[in-house]
């Protein structure tokens, strides 16, 4: 087993003997930890989470209960993910080949997600294959993200769409009705918006 400092794991959750778990991180209860995933440090990994074999959460995540990260998925630091949330990782999906024959490992590619820090998904949203999630971008709850979202974005809907941009501090400012964005100080914590690097 890998070395584990200062790490909560109840005694309902299964965590595979080389999965890396960073200091300070809790792993609740019914949880799955695959082979090889890699959680960082000072997470919480909610009750009924599955965390699939090579996937790579960083530091300071919250992933709230009955969250799927399928293979393929790498969640950079600081990244909060509502309950429910759905990652998927296969843009054809068949159970079976064109003859019948059941589909096998070798018989599809992952489509990875990248979700940057400080990105935050709302409860039940469901991302697509091949998606990146921008820096701080904000997914409402609910959602399918069908496209990249930008650094800061705010979207939301079925297929999600953009509806304004997200400040660091959380607060959400929509677009004027001509679509610019937002420009002055956010109304909760006074920083200039749009936010730097924002779309
Ligand atoms: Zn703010």
């Amino acid at each position: 087993m890998t070395e584990r400092t200062n790490v909560r794991i109840h005694a309902t959750a299964e965590v595979a003997a080389d999965a890396v778990i960073g200091p300070g991180t809790s792993i609740w209860n019914q949880a799955q930890v695959r082979e090889r995933a890699r959680i960082g440090a000072e997470c919480i990994i909610g009750k009924n989470v599955y965390v699939d074999v090579d996937v790579v959460i960083g530091d300071s995540c919250k992933v709230q209960n009955n969250v799927s990260l399928f293979h393929g998925v790498t969640v950079e630091d600081g990244v909060f993910i509502g309950p429910h949330v759905c990652f998927t990782n296969d843009r054809l999906p068949r159970a079976v080949n064109a003859d019948g024959s059941p589909k096998t490992d070798d018989d599809w590619d992952v489509s990875p997600i990248l979700v940057r820090r400080g990105a935050a998904l709302g409860a039940n949203s469901t991302i697509l294959p091949g998606i990146t999630i921008g820096a701080w971008a904000m997914v409402g709850a609910g959602s399918v993200v069908t496209r990249d979202v930008a650094d800061h974005e705010l979207v939301v809907g079925n297929p999600a769409r953009r509806l304004g941009s997200a400040c660091t501090c959380g607060q959400a400012v929509r677009d004027g009705d001509d679509g610019a964005p937002f420009h002055g100080p956010c109304p909760r914590c006074g920083t200039t918006l749009p936010p730097e690097g924002a779309a």
